[in-house]
């Protein structure tokens, strides 16, 4: 044997012939689980093969060839403890040619496992949860290779398929991770806030693989393909229905999904999975774990929402399988909290969206699709809930805090006395702001402040009526563009933009060009890999003069959509004049051509931009004269003003947008604006907070973008506001070396009766 590694185990067929025969041979459940373990270090050429399993919340060592007999059922490890509990944590394969000098080794000296230098484990799931480790080590530095963990975790499956039956009988508890039935608070990250009290609906309904070793392979190929046709026919009927009733996203995503229901590299991998000789099932659940992997090993957020997707129809797929064609939907509580893994942005519009008080997920993010759908329905998202799936169980009584990111599970007296008190407050002050709905924002001496909707899906769109907010300052369209396959043509942005306009009616929107590039790439638009700073590097306005038809086509389809009605356009991430100039000459270019094809046009336009990058506070003079109005993009110009990344946690509360040097920018961009009789409004996430409302109303700002949730807040705040007192306050602080005003601003507000 060399140290590189051993011989090529033999076929994955005929070790999963033996283990089937082992599986299905006489003797207890403890006797086929030390064969078991014999063949299988027999046939990976391994001196060591062990099964830990989970018993009483610890991972028990079951059986062992190799290792010391006498430490079977004797020695335990917690999970997260040793490289073993580490795989049990992370659910994730480990190959290490030196497991000793890892960080994470603990040794087991009762064992006697110190001769042992290498290890290859993998878990072992049941239904999606951890219920054990299945563990290989050598004497020598092995290098396990990539085909020998597949093995292993083909291997492992079948030992599930173990766990779950006799097993359980002998040894009760074996192999099980029970809820333990005692209220929990679990701590997540805010995607979206709000609360809500409902009954877990687990989004998958665990299915759980019962047969992994298939009989006939040919059988089981032709029932994966039989499957998978089902599938493509689901989606198009899914498809059909919103053509038939066009909601506009729903639609875009479910044409991903047709593209992802006919990926060959997804259907060739199943199918290599059932020549290895598993069921089709098994194979749907193995390339899934596979996916799983994957995704949790990629960075880029784009990526990993599409590979969510593919989750989802992997899901489907298996209820395909195993459902054999009954009816696959149940039908949902009327208070239904909603508990996944993740979710792709279809399978939420896929529920009665009614029903469902709150989403909570052990994994997702906040610039994920499904965070953003959520936000447009107002459904408050809990998400990094660690443990999430193996903690909740159906039916089980939630609370969620979404504002918080607090998960309550089957909560006590004390959690339900705080959520009753909590939803008091909130439905109170939800029929104050709804009272106030048709009353305009003035402040308390008369001045009339603009507050407008940051908007980018039609479900946004309602929100305009609900709110009684003026209008949309901030359409970000490239929301549209990312939930799809492939690049929209012009006829159907156009279509997209007057329904947008149609809805909004006579209340003015500006719609941003494509903001894309950094984290939010489009699948069909090249991708330039080794940006080391992505906010800082080739996105939206830089991208769209290199890709000029895109911006082209964008501003045609606008155009065409806006014909006979006001049209307001600006462009995102304008760094100096004479980028705004360039994209200028583009939209020059589409209204001249509108023109020559004798086409109606927009009754008036008005093309603005963006001032998001600090060097263009300084080219005001150059600028202004060119723009019709300006919008502060104060979230990535504090980012790039403090050099302080948007999107790290860590950073979140380094720097305020209360500081003197925040502020200071503010008021001299809107000083000279106002100067120059240029009209400007702020749209960042700061506009939306009550105290920061009140300060950039303060230092001059008359014109506010905010998500929906937010205007009652504002428009509160404003109405109790005494302006001048408010100005006279704030001059003696620009030049303050505090850190930061909010503090101060805070207690002017408590003094002065301001509702913040
Ligand atoms: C901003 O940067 O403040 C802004 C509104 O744009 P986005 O959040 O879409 O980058
Ligand atoms: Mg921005």
């Amino acid at each position: 044997m060399n140290a590189a590694g051993p011989a090529v185990p033999s076929g994955p067929r005929i070790l999963l012939r033996r283990l089937r025969e082992v599986m299905a041979g006489p003797g207890t459940a403890q006797e086929r689980m030390d064969q078991l373990v014999a063949a299988i270090a027999a046939n990976m050429v391994a001196e060591v093969c062990s099964i830990y399993l989970l018993r009483d919340g610890a991972l028990e060592l079951f059986a062992t060839e190799g290792l010391k007999r006498s430490a079977v059922h004797e020695t335990t490890l917690r999970i997260g403890e040793g490289l073993v509990g580490q795989i049990a944590q992370l659910a994730r394969p480990v190959a290490l040619s030196e497991a000793r000098s890892h960080p994470n080794f603990a040794a087991r000296p009762e064992t006697g496992e110190e001769d042992y230098h290498s290890l290859m484990g993998v878990p072992v799931l049941r239904g999606g949860r951890v219920v054990g480790v299945l563990v290989l080590q050598n004497r020598t530095n092995r290098n396990y290779s990539d085909d020998e963990v597949e093995v292993m975790q083909t291997i492992a499956m079948v030992l599930a398929e173990m766990v779950g039956g006799a097993l359980q009988e002998e040894i009760p508890g074996a192999g099980v991770l029970a809820t333990d039935g005692l209220p929990r608070r679990l701590s997540g990250l805010s995607l979206n806030e709000g609360l809500a009290r409902g009954i877990a609906v687990l989004h998958e309904p665990r299915i759980v693989v019962e047969k992994h070793v298939a009989d006939d392979i040919d059988v089981e190929a032709a029932r994966l393909n039989t499957a998978v046709a089902e599938l493509r026919i689901q989606i198009d009927g899914m498809l059909q229905a919103v053509i038939a009733e066009p909601t506009g996203e729903p639609r875009d995503i479910l044409e991903t999904y047709r593209m992802f229901a006919h990926d060959k590299g997804w259907m060739a991998r199943m199918h290599d999975v059932v020549q290895s000789g598993l069921t089709a099932e098994a194979a749907v659940e193995r390339v899934q774990v596979e996916n799983r992997t994957r995704m949790s090993e990629i960075g880029d957020a784009y990526l990993r929402e599409r590979l969510h997707d593919l989750e989802d129809l992997s899901n489907r797929l298996m209820r395909h399988l195993t459902y054999s064609g009954g009816q696959i939907d149940d039908v949902l509580p009327d208070q239904a909290v909603v508990v996944a893994w993740n979710m792709g942005p279809a399978e939420l519009l896929d529920y009665d969206v009614t029903r469902v008080k709150a989403l909570v997920l052990q994994e997702g993010s906040p610039t994920s699709h499904v965070a953003i759908v959520a936000r447009a329905l107002q459904i408050p998202v809990i998400g990094r809930l660690d443990h999430l799936l193996d903690l909740v169980e159906s039916g089980d009584d939630l609370v969620v805090d979404g504002d918080n990111g607090l998960l309550f599970v089957r909560p006590g007296a004390d959690a339900l006395d705080a959520f009753s008190a909590n939803l008091e407050l909130r439905q109170a002050k939800a029929a104050q702001y709804a009272a106030l709905r048709d009353q305009p924002a003035i402040s308390r001496d008369g001045t009339r402040i603009q507050l407008n909707l940051n908007a980018g899906l039609l479900a946004d769109l309602p929100h305009l009526d609900e709110t009684g907010a003026d209008g949309i300052g901030l359409y970000r369209t490239e929301l549209h563009f990312m939930v799809r396959a492939t690049l929209p043509t012009v006829s159907v942005q156009t279509e997209f933009y007057k329904r947008v306009l149609d809805q909004v009616r006579d209340r003015p929107v500006v719609f941003r060009t494509l903001d894309v590039g950094g984290d939010k790439m489009l699948p069909y638009l090249t991708r330039y890999d080794d940006e080391k700073n992505p906010a800082m590097g080739w996105r939206a306005i830089r991208l769209s003069l290199d890709r000029p038809v895109l911006l082209r086509m964008q501003i045609r389809a606008l155009l065409k959509a806006a014909a006979g009605r006001s049209l307001a356009i600006m462009f995102p991430m304008i760094a100096e004049v004479s980028e705004f100039k360039a994209a200028r000459g583009l939209l020059e270019l589409e209204v001249e051509r509108q023109h020559r094809m004798g086409e109606a046009g927009p009754s008036s336009l008005r093309v603005g931009t963006m001032l998001e990058v600090p060097s263009l506070a300084w080219q005001l003079g150059a600028l202004l004269p060119m723009v019709d109005f300006v919008s502060i993009g104060s979230n990535d110009l504090m980012q790039f003003l403090f050099a302080s990344d948007r999107g790290n946690p860590r950073l979140a509360n380094r720097y305020d947008e209360l500081s003197p040097a925040a502020l200071s920018i503010v008021r001299d961009i809107v000083r000279r604006c106002d100067a120059a009789g240029v009209p400007v409004s702020l749209c960042g996430e700061a506009a939306g907070r009550p105290i920061d409302a009140m300060a950039l109303i303060g230092l001059g700002l008359r014109s506010i973008s905010m998500g929906a949730a937010s205007i009652g807040p504002v428009k509160m705040m404003v109405r109790s506001l005494d302006l001048p007192a408010l100005q006279a306050f704030m001059e003696n602080y620009y030049d303050s070396p505090e850190h930061s005003l909010r503090e101060a601003l805070t207690k002017f507000a408590e003094d002065h009766g301001i509702i913040i």
